[in-house]
Parts: structure tokens; sequence; C-alpha cells
């Protein structure tokens, strides 16, 4: 396992969001399974929240597909696992709240909780399925194939990613 791996593993043990995570995915029904670099999947969520298809909570990637679509699913998984790291480096559930500022920033300038939400920035907007938004709402890259609209009013309970496009 890569050092910074290890490191982010024995972090998010310590500080508790790993277990927050299997707690969840449990809850949710998800079956855990490790997927390497000291990650756990938990495939097959059911619960109503958070409402993203995927979501990170330590170094547990909870989603609502099965083990193997989620993995295959490259960037998506890279999304998730770069928020992995990032509760190693807030120290853990702290992030929970910070992400809620962040998300509520990037709805106040843009209506869209990832788009300006400097841990999804973090994490690749385009691996989470977000669109890079303006201030004023609009896409920055003018693309008009996809409503803007289409990642907005989901819940920003947690780092998460949306409902797949349909171009993947
Ligand atoms: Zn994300």
């Amino acid at each position: 396992m890569h050092p910074g791996h290890r490191l982010r593993l024995a972090a998010n043990v310590l500080n508790g969001s790993t277990l927050a995570g299997i707690v969840v995915a449990s809850a949710g029904g998800a079956r855990l399974r490790p997927a390497g670099d000291g990650l756990l999947v938990g495939s097959g969520y059911q619960l109503p929240v958070p409402r993203a298809a995927a979501f990170c909570l330590g170094n547990v990637l909870v989603t609502r597909l099965d083990h193997a679509a989620f993995t295959s699913s490259t960037r998506v998984f890279a999304h998730e696992a770069r928020h992995a790291t990032q509760y190693a480096c807030c120290g853990g559930l702290v992030m929970l709240p910070l992400y809620g500022i962040a998300a509520a920033v990037s709805w106040a300038l843009t209506g869209d909780f990832g788009s300006r939400n400097v841990f999804e920035q973090r994490a690749g907007l385009a691996d989470g399925g977000y669109t890079s938004l303006g201030i004023s709402g609009r896409s920055c890259a003018e693309v008009s194939s996809h409503p803007s609209g289409s990642t907005s009013g989901r819940s920003p309970v947690l780092p998460g990613q949306g409902p797949r496009r349909a171009s993947g």
C-alpha cells in the first residue's frame, strides 16, 4: 500500500470517520467489501438520504450501485477516494460541517451545492458529475447540452456525487 494511503487509513480509523462510514453503510443495508488502498466500498445502499448515488464517510465509499458497477466507474471512484483523503486532512467528521458550509457558499453563489464547493472542486468536479458554474449559475464552459440545474437540489449532507448523467 502506498505510504500516503496507509497514513489515510490510519488517520480515518483513529478519527472515527471510517467507523461512522461502516455504521451508516450497514444501516443502509450496504454490503461492505475491500476495494484496495485501504478503502471499503459499501454497495447497494438503500436509505433515502443522502440522495447522492455515492458518498464518502472516512475510508468507506458508500454507493447505491453494485460493487462491480461502482468500482468500474473509475472517475467516480477516484472522486470519492479523494473525499476519503479530505476526511484524513480535516481530522475526521469535522469535515461534515465544513462541507456543509462550503456547499452553502456554493449554493449561494451559483444555485448548485457542488460547483463552487471547495471540497468538490478538489475532488474533481467533472469526475463527481458536477458542472463548473459561474456566479450567475451559468456553465463556465457555456455548454448547453446539459441543463445546468441537473445537479441542483441535491442534499449537501454528505460529500457525494449525484445521479450520473446519461453521457457518463
Ligand atoms: Zn464529491
